[in-house]
């Protein structure tokens, strides 16, 4: 009986021709993430599934936790490899059940080796009436307490009663990548995984108004960005000193469309680092209607500022379903520390809810911004995180090992 984790995987199986690609990179985070456990694994199969099997010791519990927000596993199940004989997989389902309550069974057969003699059903039958036996309970195939799974593959057969789900999504880095801009806030860190789960990269972007706002509020950016690379595993964080473009706006400009220029410089800058790292598009973290700087209008005018697609994944949704998602993914007590946000500095009493092109194109003349993006990109700063385990990752200073944190390098 060897301890082994199967690893369903998600709807990659469904990506045709693409479903060989999808596999190896799947293959490649899951090998990215077991390192960082500092477990020695191999990882076999393939059509559907990986196999993990230690090479020396036991399956973790910090292990299955870290494969489960893995992008593009279904489920995670910690099991045992056996011979392909009725026994042995009897006494590994014994074995899966002991110390666990439970007053009803179901035990589910996938017979993919049909070199295997006996039917999936009747595989089922034979183990369950073993169990029945053994622990005095009884079968119930539409609402059992437990379900004892049974996978003949490959001349071995897999045993396991632990079928937790994992994160879904498809395999960090097969979709290509986007800038994120990224705030401390909750909403923005949400949206950023929203695009990693579908498998996207996510170069991030910060603007800081320091020295008007505090450093701390910068800190809480990368302790946020670090949370994120343990879903994609190597992340770019722009650091952009926003102050100096915000004094110009301040001058020149009226008050009422500061939050509403402001807004389209980002989009200006977070553009030329996307040309730089090679994204196709932009993501922010707006819900339509929860703030004034975010009406369909000025989304809108913030919008035509770029001319890559800006994507927004929470448009559509609530605060709390997004602080919902922050709790789940670990940015939500980084985002709830107060910080100081770039847009309140200088934030005007009355910001335009329902701006218009003209006056926001007027308020623009005024302002020499080719220069302002120039000198933003040029006064930016480069972070890059990197998950420990990773080739390239400084394992373990600062973060007591198995933690979740890279430290930061500059580049
Ligand atoms: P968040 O919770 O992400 O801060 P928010 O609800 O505070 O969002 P706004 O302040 O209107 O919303 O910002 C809208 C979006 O603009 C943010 O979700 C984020 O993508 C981007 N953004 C805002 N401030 C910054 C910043 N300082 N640096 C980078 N991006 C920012
Ligand atoms: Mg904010």
């Amino acid at each position: 009986m060897e301890p082994v984790i199967i690893l369903h995987h998600h709807e990659i199986v469904l990506k045709g021709g693409n479903r060989k690609h999808f596999e190896q990179v799947l293959l490649r985070n899951l090998r990215e993430v077991a390192a960082a456990d500092g477990t020695r694994c191999s990882l076999s199969g393939g059509y559907g599934k990986f196999v993990l099997s230690p090479l020396s010791g036991g399956v973790e519990e910090p292990l299955i936790d870290r494969l489960r927000k893995v992008f593009g596993l279904a489920n995670v199940c910690p099991g045992v490899r056996v011979p392909q004989e009725l026994e042995s997989i009897s006494a590994a389902a014994v074995d899966s059940l002991s110390g666990q309550e439970f007053r009803t069974i179901r035990v589910e057969t996938r017979r993919v080796d049909r070199r295997f003699p006996m039917k999936s059903m009747d595989v089922s039958a034979a183990v369950g009436a073993v169990l029945c036996g053994k622990f005095g309970v009884r079968a119930n195939l539409s609402k059992p307490d437990v379900t004892v799974s049974i996978e003949i593959v490959d001349g071995v057969a897999y045993v396991y009663s632990r079928r937790l789900r994992a994160a879904g999504g498809l395999p960090s880095g097969v979709s290509g990548r986007l800038v994120g801009l990224l705030s401390a806030g909750f909403d923005s860190p949400v949206a950023c995984w929203r695009m990693m789960k579908r498998g996207c990269n996510v170069a991030m972007v910060h603007f800081h108004s320091m020295p008007y706002t505090a450093r701390r509020s910068v800190d809480q950016v990368r302790d946020i960005a670090r949370v994120l690379t343990t879903y994609q595993y190597r992340t770019k964080l722009f650091i952009v000193p926003f102050a100096p473009l915000q004094n110009e706006i301040v001058l020149a400009t009226d008050p009422s469309l500061r939050i509403i220029l402001y807004r389209r410089m980002m989009m200006r800058i977070a553009e030329k680092i996307a040309h730089m790292v090679n994204a196709e598009g932009l993501v922010t973290g707006e819900a339509v209607g929860q703030v004034a700087s975010q009406t369909l209008r000025n989304i809108r005018i913030i919008d035509s500022a770029a001319t890559l697609p800006v994507l927004r994944p929470l448009s559509g949704t609530d605060k709390e379903e997004i602080i919902a998602t922050a709790r789940t993914i670990g940015t939500h007590d980084i985002s709830s520390e107060p910080y100081d946000d770039c847009c309140s500095f200088l934030a005007p009493r009355k910001p335009e809810t329902w701006a218009d092109a003209g006056p926001v194109t007027g308020a623009e003349e005024k302002l020499d911004i080719p220069s302002m993006v120039g000198a933003a990109v040029a006064s930016m700063e480069m972070e890059k995180f990197v998950f420990p385990g990773s080739p390239g990752a400084d394992r373990g200073a600062g973060t007591g090992g198995r933690g979740v944190h890279a430290p930061s390098e500059h580049a």
